[in-house]
C-alpha cells in the first residue's frame, strides 16, 4: 500500500517541483515504485520529466472533473519505476468546476484510493495557492513534505500554511502528518542561509530533514532539458543532495515501522 505524500507550500519558487522531480527520481533509483501526480496547472513537474504538457491525452483534470481513473491517466516517464499523472493549464479550470461538485474536496482522494496498492510512494506536487486543488491534495495524503527556501522571509506564510494543515486535519483528513521540512537553495557562504536553517529548525522542532539541498545551478538547468538531476548531472552537488535526502526519507520510514 503506497504512502501518499503532498509536496506542499503555498509560496511559489521554494523548490516544491524540484524536490518532487528529484526526490522521486532518487527513490525510483533505489527500487521504489513511484507515482507522481501533478496537480499544478503550471505543469512544471510534467515538463520536468520531459513530457510535452501541450499534447496530453489525459491529465489530472480528467481525473477530477471527468471521472477518469488514475490508472488510465498514468503515463511512463523515461525513468524506470517512475510514473506520472501529467497536468497542464487546463487544470486551472478544474478549480472553478469543482466548486459545483458535491465531493469537491475529496475528488482526488477517491481517485487515488483505487490505485494505492500499485505503488510504494505517491507524490502530489501542489500549486502555489491554498485553493481547492491544494485542498484536494491535502485531503488525499498521509503526510506533507514542506520545502522551505533558505532566503529572507523564509518563514513568512508558514503560520498560514500550518493553519491550513490544521483545518484540513480537523475537517477532512484527521491523520494528516508532517513528513518533514526540506531546506532548499542553501548557500553556505551566506550568514542568512545559516540563520534561516536555525530559525526553521527552531520552528519545526525535530521535523526538519538533516539533509539540506544546496543552491546548485545544475538543479535549475535540468528541467529545461526535461531531465531529473540523476539523468542530467548525477555527480553534481544537487544530485548528491537529493540522493542523500531519498536515503534519509526511507530510513525515517523504516524507523516508524
Ligand atoms: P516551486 O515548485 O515551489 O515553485 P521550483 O522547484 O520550481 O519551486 O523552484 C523555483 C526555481 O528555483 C526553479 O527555477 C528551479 O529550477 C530553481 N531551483 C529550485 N531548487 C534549486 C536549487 N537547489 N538550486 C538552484 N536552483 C533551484
Ligand atoms: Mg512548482
Amino acid at each position: 500500500m503506497a504512502k501518499v505524500i503532498a509536496i506542499f507550500n503555498q509560496k511559489g519558487g521554494v523548490g516544491k517541483t524540484t524536490t518532487n522531480v528529484n526526490l522521486s527520481a532518487c527513490l525510483a533509483e533505489l527500487g521504489k515504485k513511484i507515482l507522481v501526480v501533478d496537480i499544478d496547472p503550471q505543469g512544471n513537474t510534467t515538463s520536468g520529466f520531459g513530457i510535452d504538457k501541450n499534447s496530453l491525452e489525459l491529465s489530472t483534470y480528467d481525473i477530477l472533473i471527468n471521472n477518469v481513473g488514475v490508472d488510465e491517466s498514468t503515463i511512463n516517464t523515461n525513468i524506470k519505476n517512475l510514473f506520472l499523472v501529467p497536468s497542464n493549464v487546463e487544470l486551472a479550470g478544474a478549480e472553478i468546476e469543482l466548486t459545483k461538485s458535491e465531493h469537491r474536496e475529496l475528488a482526488l482522494k477517491n481517485a487515488i484510493k483505487k490505485i494505492k496498492e500499485d505503488y510504494d510512494f505517491i507524490f502530489i506536487d501542489c500549486p502555489p495557492s491554498l485553493g481547492l486543488l491544494t485542498i484536494n491534495a491535502l485531503a488525499a495524503v498521509d503526510s506533507v513534505v514542506i520545502p522551505i527556501q533558505c532566503e529572507y522571509y523564509a518563514l513568512e506564510g508558514v503560520s498560514q500554511l500550518m493553519d491550513t494543515i490544521k483545518l484540513v486535519k480537523k475537517n477532512l483528513n484527521p491523520k494528516l502528518e508532517i513528513e518533514g521540512v526540506v531546506l532548499s537553495m542553501f548557500d553556505g557562504r551566506t550568514n542568512l542561509s545559516i540563520q534561516v536553517v536555525e530559525e526553521v529548525k527552531k520552528y519545526f522542532k525535530g521535523k526538519v530533514f538533516t539533509t539540506i539541498i544546496p543552491r546548485n545551478v545544475r538543479l535549475a538547468e535540468a528541467p529545461s532539458y526535461g531531465l531529473s538531476i540523476l539523468e542530467y548531472d548525477p555527480k553534481s552537488r544537487g544530485a548528491e543532495a537529493y540522493k542523500e535526502l531519498a536515503e534519509e526519507f526511507i530510513s525515517n520510514m523504516e524507523d516508524v515501522i
